[in-house]
């Protein structure tokens, strides 16, 4: 079993093998590169070496040859979230297309939906060209509706996809086509989606860290930044040094950043946790068909999805533990028996043909949920600060189109983007505690109440509608 956090509790130096099946399992050398000693001038600082602040790199540096970009990353290139994730380059943005219209207007949440399919395919290209070995696969996304209670969800979508003009990347299936696909249990329809893809995260993450230093930027691990000190000066400052910067500071710390004074409200940490079954075998996949390895995911308002890995595995992903008063991120949170207990069962009522299947790994990690769900991306010229952040459980296409948004920004070339909602001075902010607690914790619990409802046939709880408008944007 996994020690789900990747932290030591032994005061032992990390074993970053421990932190995910992908890091397990990542083909790249996962020994921590030097922290940054002493003071260093560079044209431009950045935070984080996850997706974030790694794209934002490659694009700066391939770009502008001549460009100076120094990362600090306080763990591993791929420690957070990138290098946790379920492996969806998915197709979809955080923030709903109906929420999108609404907000925006049809044309801006079109060219929104369209931008992403665009990062779906740009990933694929830096993977090729850098020779990154992703297990980049173009297979699509298939969302289900288990049970006739989530069938709604999934027709409202699509309807909402014609009226975008965006129907032909997008198929509904009736249940006897939906089963024809993949056999498991309690599938009343589905939709597929063309253009997403599937990858292995840990290796794509180290591969664009080395992309990153193949085009001459500098990256410092085992260097936590404790001050960011924005201004005509900005510097970043880790205990043992400080890194200035010329042009731009980043903070592309996602989740993390809650630890940090100016970003403490801007998203919430919430746990995301996975299980992952042994290899299958051929007749267990024979049984379950699945052969097109789509994206498959439920309407559960708790959030699942599968993913089938290259070496014919099982991942199953949802929403993890509660969330934590003040915001506070606990690596021992991740260590929640019961939680992956109650995940295995969930696959086992997937595909009850799994029933002695063995589970070879669980682990969590930390995602950013912003107030309105909306990702972030902002460059202050006058104070040099740079910023992308909030892509709650669909960041990896998304941080691609936010790194590429903001190297444009801060070299003031264009991307194309600037026209994006998430291109924005700032974020809202979450409520101060106590409330931010009381109501998270009360969504997520009704929440679990309404898929357990759902699930079993029974009417939704009566306070569904509250929590729903809590938790929309
Ligand atoms: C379990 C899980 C499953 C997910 N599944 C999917 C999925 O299938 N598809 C999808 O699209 N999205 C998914 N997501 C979300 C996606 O992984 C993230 O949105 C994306 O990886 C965010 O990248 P990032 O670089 O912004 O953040 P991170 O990957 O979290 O990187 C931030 C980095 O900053 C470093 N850092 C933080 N603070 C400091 C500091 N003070 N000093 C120095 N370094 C610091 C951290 O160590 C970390 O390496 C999932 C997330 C989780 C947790």
């Amino acid at each position: 079993m996994f020690d789900a956090s990747g932290a030591s509790a032994t005061g032992q130096p990390h074993d970053y093998r421990q932190t995910s099946f992908w890091l397990a399992t990542s083909t790249d050398d996962l020994t921590p590169r030097a922290p940054l000693r002493g003071t260093l001038t560079v044209d431009v600082a950045i935070l984080g070496g996850g997706f974030s602040g790694l794209w934002t790199a490659y694009y700066l540096l391939r770009d502008n040859p001549s460009i100076e970009v120094a990362i600090l990353e306080k763990e591993i290139c791929g420690f957070g979230a990138s290098g946790r994730n379920g492996g969806w380059c998915s197709t979809r943005f955080p923030v709903t297309t109906n929420a999108l219209i609404r907000r925006f207007g049809a044309s801006r949440a079109r060219e929104t939906i369209l931008a992403v399919h665009e990062a779906v395919e740009e990933v694929g290209r830096v993977v090729a060209l850098e020779e990154i070995d992703a297990h980049y696969r173009k297979t699509g996304v298939l969302s289900v509706a288990r049970g006739a209670a989530q069938l709604p969800a999934i027709h409202a979508e699509y309807r909402t996809y014609e009226q975008l003009g965006l129907g032909a990347q997008n198929r509904l299936l009736d249940a006897a086509e939906a089963y024809e696909r993949i056999r498991a249990t309690n599938l009343s329809g589905a939709m597929l989606t063309s253009g997403g893809a599937t990858l292995q995260p840990a290796n794509l993450v180290r591969g664009l860290a080395r992309a990153v230093e193949r085009c001459g930027g500098v990256i410092f691990e085992g260097s936590e930044v404790t001050r960011i000190e924005p201004g005509e000066q900005p510097s970043l400052s880790t205990a043992s040094g400080t890194l200035r910067a010329r042009k731009a500071i980043v903070a592309a710390g996602e989740a993390y950043l809650a630890h940090l004074p100016q970003f403490h409200r801007t998203v919430l940490p919430l746990t995301s946790m996975i299980v992952l079954t042994e290899p299958l075998t051929h007749a267990q996949w024979q049984e379950i068909g699945w052969q097109g390895g789509e994206g498959l995911s439920s309407q559960a308002k708790t959030t699942n999805y599968l993913t089938r890995t290259l070496d014919g595995r099982i991942l199953y992903g949802s929403r993890g533990a509660p969330y934590l008063f003040g915001s506070r991120i606990s690596d021992p949170a991740l260590r929640n028996d019961a939680i992956y207990e109650a995940m295995r069962t969930k696959v086992r009522g997937w595909f009850p043909i799994l029933q002695d299947v063995r589970f070879t790994h669980a682990w969590g990690g930390y995602l950013g949920m912003p107030r309105d769900w909306m990702p972030t991306v902002s460059f202050d010229r006058s104070s040099k600060m740079g910023r992308l952040q909030g892509y709650t459980g669909r960041g990896v296409s998304t941080t691609n189109l936010a790194g590429r948004l903001l190297a444009g920004l801060i070299t003031q070339s264009s991307s194309g983007l600037e026209g994006l909602p998430l291109h924005r001075p700032r974020m809202p902010l979450w409520e101060v505690e106590p409330m931010r607690w009381a109501a998270v914790r009360y969504v997520q619990n009704a929440f679990a109440r309404i898929d357990e409802a759902e699930e079993a046939g029974e009417r939704r709880p009566w306070d569904a509608p509250l929590a729903n408008y809590l938790a929309s944007a």
